[in-house]
């Protein structure tokens, strides 16, 4: 497939704005789903959309697509303004959750349908396919059907298929919800891997907080039909910005209280060096530690309700004074017993201010 050879953009040089959605206010009904959203890609860049069910992604990918008309706004591609035109002459390509393939269809005559679509003759098609069920590791399979296929390679056919018109920009509705735990992650790092060889820009909408921060450049964290909170994954985890940031993105403990003289305090606990006017502390449950009494500056202690064994890590939930507490320690670390009291020892990084 050519597309192979395109230069591969670097998305932090990459233009912004490649893929713009401007102002855009989407409704079914009366009912509005996405709310004045305006948000940029970069040329060459992957983009998740994160939020829980129903906060507006997947109309927003739908919209983007060409299936949903916008009530206001505009989107822009590379400069165009593609607001008005119809799905199939938008150079898009779309991977949905059920994969969508034609059941009588070859792998290979699957691929190569968006390109009949196109007017493209027969012998190019042939090979244009081919090459994209080889991008996505398929070659040897495109006499299949996609009943005799396994659930990751079907899902390898619909990317193939989206990847074949070589689209600028690449949608993924939840590519990943219908595979086991191992294939999903499998799956997760070779899409991340594909789209960044090929250096597509590509739009990811997922209500799965570890594929977002495994896959993304940045991620537009969703609510209520509006863009939350928008970062790199890392700066989302270091210092989220909202206490719905910091609850989607993992285990985290928020606790509401207020500052005098530089002490954060809430119902029995308290945190030295927290800036004036926060009213909420938020605790990453991975850099925080039992002990036995407290130390450093965050001063927090309760009774540890459960235990769970992840396999690398303990999982430990205690009961505090200020409301439950998460935290999450090496599986070579000893755990303390369900009842018993502990302290809480908060590592470097381990609490933020809101
Ligand atoms: P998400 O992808 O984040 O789960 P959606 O974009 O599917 O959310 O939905 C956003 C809102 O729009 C929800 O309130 C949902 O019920 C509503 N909605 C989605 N699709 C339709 C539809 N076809 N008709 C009416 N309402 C819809």
């Amino acid at each position: 497939m050519s597309a192979t050879a395109r230069p591969v953009p670097d998305p932090s040089q990459g233009r912004r704005g490649y893929l713009l959605i401007d102002d855009v206010t989407i409704a079914y009904g009366k009912s509005v789903a996405v709310d004045s959203l305006t948000l940029e890609i970069a040329e060459g860049e992957l983009l998740s959309l994160l939020g829980p069910s129903g906060c507006g992604k997947s109309t927003t990918l739908r919209m983007i697509a060409g299936f949903v008309p916008p009530v206001s706004g505009h989107v822009m591609l590379n400069g165009r303004d593609i607001t008005r035109k119809p799905a199939h002459k938008r150079n898009i390509g779309v991977v949905f959750q059920s994969y969508a393939l034609f059941p009588h269809l070859s792998a290979l005559e699957n691929v190569g349908y968006g390109l009949r679509m196109r007017n493209i003759s027969r012998a190019e098609r042939q090979e244009r396919a081919k090459a994209a069920l080889e991008t996505v590791g398929l070659g040897a399979f495109a006499g299949r059907l996609p009943g005799n296929l396994s659930g990751g390679q079907q899902q390898r056919v619909a990317l193939a298929r989206a990847l074949v018109i070589e689209p600028e920009v690449l949608l993924l509705d939840e590519p990943l919800s219908n595979l086991d735990a191992n294939l999903r992650a499998e799956m997760r790092d070779e899409i991340r891997a594909l789209q960044q060889r090929l250096g597509i820009t590509t739009l990811f909408v997922t209500h799965d907080q570890q594929e977002a921060l495994a896959m993304s450049d940045r991620i537009a964290v969703m609510k209520d039909g509006l863009v939350s909170e928008l970062g790199t994954p890392q700066q989302l985890c270091d210092a989220p910005r909202s206490a719905f940031t910091a609850g989607f993105l993992g285990a985290r403990t928020v606790i509401g209280g207020q500052v005098e003289a530089g002490i954060f305090r809430a119902k029995g606990t308290q945190c030295a060096g927290a800036p004036e006017g926060a009213t909420q502390m938020v605790l990453r449950a991975s850099r925080l530690r039992p002990a036995a009494e407290a130390s450093g500056p965050l001063a927090l202690s309760g009774t540890v309700s459960t235990v769970s064994y992840l396999g690398e890590a303990f999982e430990i939930d205690l009961a505090a004074a200020s409301g439950p507490v998460r935290m999450v320690i090496p599986s070579d670390l000893a755990p303390p017993a369900p009842g018993q009291s502990i302290a809480v020892q908060a590592l470097p990084g381990a609490v933020t201010f809101i």
